[in-house]
């Protein structure tokens, strides 16, 4: 692996959380995380909006960074009950995931969408975690390689670099289904989208391209043993301070 991609955990707690709850997570981890020589990769955590800044101040000076879930496109304005990415960095992010499955389905993002939130995020400052994925009705048509390299194609900005930009490639139906694709397959996806990067791009070498999709203690090791796959995108698995740990952990 190019020494600039250090693998990078994330965790997405999608729509779970409270005060109490995060402060316990965040003392947990980073009692965790001192134990030891320190984390061998980047950890970063994405709670919902109404905790990032509390993550955020729990987070400071340690070594976990903090992001949002999504972002809308604009700096600003009448757009009621969004987050303007400049708010996810006033308010102590570094990140935001944008074009996850579950907002391209439930909100219908389009790549067009995914691909201005991107470049929102660029423009706060953040580095943008865009999510792609085939649908298992996809897979099995056979057209996964040619499905994600669409959705590369269309969400990720001109503008994106190894140092803005990072790829999770999330299978929708191993979301939160305790299913995950073989090691050949995920390796074969994670290939096919290097090309593509390092066909477009004059650092796509560069980029991280995260796994996600029913990373667990029990299968972190070896999903992170792959071959281009530089970290893990985790939902379910994110939301208890040692499981997240032990995936942490599991970092080669
Ligand atoms: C996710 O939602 O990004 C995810 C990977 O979820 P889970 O780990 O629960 O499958």
């Amino acid at each position: 692996m190019s020494q600039a991609r250090r693998r990078l955990i994330a965790g997405n707690w999608k729509m779970n959380g409270t005060g109490e709850s995060t402060a316990a997570f965040m003392a947990a981890l980073h009692r965790a995380i001192g134990g030891g020589d320190g984390p061998r990769c980047e950890i970063l955590l994405c709670p919902p909006a109404t905790l990032i800044a509390a993550a955020a101040d729990a987070a400071a000076g340690g070594s976990v960074v903090i992001g949002g879930q999504d972002c809308h496109h604009a700096a600003g304005g009448a757009k009621t009950g969004d987050l303007a990415a400049e708010m996810i960095a006033d308010a102590g992010g570094g990140y935001v995931i944008v074009g996850h499955s579950e907002r391209r389905a439930d909100h219908g993002e389009s790549d067009a969408v995914v691909r201005a939130k991107a470049e929102a995020a660029h423009r706060a400052g953040l580095i943008a975690i865009v999510c792609v994925g085939e649908s298992a009705a996809e897979r099995d048509a056979g057209s996964t390689l040619e499905v994600i390299a669409g959705q590369i194609a269309g969400s990720i900005p001109d503008g994106g670099t190894a140092l803005n930009t990072v790829v999770a490639y999330e299978p929708v139906w191993a979301i939160g289904s305790g299913r995950t694709p073989t090691t050949a397959e995920i390796a074969a996806v994670h290939n096919h989208i290097r090309g593509g990067l390092a066909g477009r791009f004059a650092d796509g070498d560069g980029f991280r391209i995260l796994y996600g999709g029913s990373v667990k203690p029990a299968n972190a090791a070896e999903l992170l043993a792959i071959a281009d796959v530089d970290g893990a995108l985790v939902g379910g698995a994110s939301l208890a301070a040692e499981d997240f740990f032990a995936i942490i952990d599991s970092c080669p």
